[in-house]
C-alpha cells in the first residue's frame, strides 16, 4: 500500500487542504516552494500511464480541483506549476497518481533545475 493511500484511508496524518469524492488535496511533507500541494485521485491509479476511459470523470475532478485550491492557498492570481512525475526518468517516488502543485513564490523559467 503507497503512503498516498494510507493517506487517503486516514492511517496516517496529512495536512489536508480540499476533498471531493474522487479527489483529495494535502501539503507536501517535503515542500519545494511555500506552497507546494499534492492532488490526487483517491482511486490507485500508478499514474498517468494508467489512464483509462472509464474514469474520466474522475480526471475531470482532477483537473477542476486545481484552481479551486490554487484559490484556496492565494496563488490563484500570482500563478502555480503543475507537475506529475511519471516512471523512472521523472524520479516518480510514489507509485499512486499526483500531481505536485507548486507556487508562492517566482518559480523561474526553466520547468528543470538542470
Ligand atoms: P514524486 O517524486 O512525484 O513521487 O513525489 C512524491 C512526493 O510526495 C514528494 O514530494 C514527497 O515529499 C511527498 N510525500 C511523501 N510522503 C508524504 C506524506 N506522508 N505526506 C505528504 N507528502 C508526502
Amino acid at each position: 500500500m503507497t503512503v498516498f493511500k494510507q493517506i487517503i484511508d486516514r492511517k496516517i496524518p496529512a495536512s489536508i487542504v480540499y476533498e471531493t469524492e474522487n479527489v483529495l488535496a494535502f501539503r507536501d511533507i517535503n515542500p519545494q516552494a511555500p506552497v507546494h500541494i499534492i492532488l490526487i485521485t483517491k482511486k490507485e491509479i500508478e499514474n498517468l500511464n494508467y489512464l483509462n476511459e472509464e474514469d474520466k470523470e474522475i480526471y475531470g475532478e482532477l483537473l477542476l480541483a486545481i484552481p479551486k485550491i490554487a484559490e484556496i492557498e492565494g496563488i490563484k492570481d500570482t500563478g502555480y506549476r503543475i507537475i506529475s512525475n511519471t516512471g523512472r526518468d521523472s524520479h516518480q517516488e510514489v507509485k499512486h497518481l499526483h500531481l505536485h502543485i507548486l507556487g508562492g513564490r517566482d518559480l523561474g523559467s526553466k520547468i528543470l533545475a538542470d
